[in-house]
């Protein structure tokens, strides 16, 4: 991909299968300085939204990636920056996906959605990915370090007006940084945020590598399974964010299994990932369990959960 500046990839990705990246915006261009920004310390802090980067060139480039034979099962529009900053990105993501015929995501960090033009460039795309990593005003200072201007309340206006206007799926990411976001209280904000907003679904994310210059630091997998819980049943924890510190196939014991379950309700899923076992393990586990009286099963909304007892 020497020849590109725009592209990148295709990288293989759970989510969306071989992705092609496409950059919308000069490094590091964003209304955000996240503390995990794996870019490093935002250069241009704006929500000023320009031609950063020429469509015209994004395309040739596209034109001369398919020339070359190249295939991606996504086209995702995002980059070393916030791509929506870039006033072409609707009209990019419509011919790009016109040439290739392949479907468009936009990885958005959803700050500038309350703003009708945004929005209107993100209804070109298949599937929208934002983010949304606190619902207080404080954690939103702490995690995102937004641009002068741009509050929480408004950010998760703009992200309840998106769900309502487009027509595609809306993936809502969360990530999770030890002593910011990840307390009760913030997980019960984001919870009543997600309610609001209705994504189709909010995959909870931590930090995987260490951030150039931050000393921030991942939650365990016990805070990923509560947060999961306590986000509903659209949450999941995207497999990239397990800590694997904990062998596959480690023998556990009843009560570590008793204890996790009796924090909060899970199901096999979280138990397996929560300690890091095999699903057929944890399913012999809580059927032992379960047969002893200790705990008992409860179907919501489609998952069978499990639950101390008493
Ligand atoms: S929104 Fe994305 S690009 Fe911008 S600072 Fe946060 S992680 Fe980095």
């Amino acid at each position: 991909m020497a020849q590109y500046r725009r592209l990148y990839g295709p990288v293989p990705s759970r989510r969306l299968g071989r992705s092609l990246g496409i950059d919308m915006v000069p490094m590091k261009t964003c209304c955000f300085d996240c503390v995990y920004c794996q870019l490093g310390r935002t250069t241009v802090h704006t929500m000023e939204r320009r031609g950063y980067v020429d469509v015209d060139e994004v395309l040739r480039e596209l034109q001369a990636w398919l020339d070359a034979g190249g295939t991606a099962d996504y086209l995702t529009f995002a980059g070393c920056g916030e791509p929506t900053l870039n006033l072409d990105v609707g009209e990019a993501m419509a011919r790009a996906r016109q040439m290739t015929g392949i479907p468009v995501c936009l990885l958005t960090n959803g700050a500038l959605l309350w703003d009708k033009g945004v929005r209107d460039a993100a209804m070109q795309a298949d599937l929208i990915m934002p983010s949304l990593d606190a619902a207080t005003e404080h954690a939103f200072q702490q995690v995102n370090r937004p641009v002068k201007g741009l509050t929480v309340t408004r950010v998760i206006d703009g992200l309840k007006e998106t769900v309502l206007e487009f027509h595609g799926e809306i993936w809502l990411e969360v990530l999770l940084v030890a002593g910011i976001n990840d307390s009760d209280s913030e997980l019960a904000a984001l919870a009543d945020a997600v309610r609001e907003i209705q994504p189709d679904q909010v995959q909870l994310n931590t930090v995987v590598r260490p951030a150039p210059g931050s000393d921030v630091q991942r939650v365990d997998n016990g805070t990923l399974v509560r947060a999961r819980v306590i986000l509903g049943p659209h949450a999941s924890v995207i497999s990239s964010a397990w800590e694997r510190a904990v062998p596959e196939h480690a023998e556990r014991s009843l009560d570590e299994v008793l204890a996790l379950v009796s924090y909060r309700p899970c199901t096999v899923e979280d138990v397996a990932n929560g300690l890091g076992m095999h699903p057929n393990e944890a399913i012999k586990y809580l059927e032992r369990l379960s047969s002893d009286g200790k705990l008992r099963r409860e179907d919501r909304d489609g998952h069978t959960f499990f639950l101390r007892a008493e």
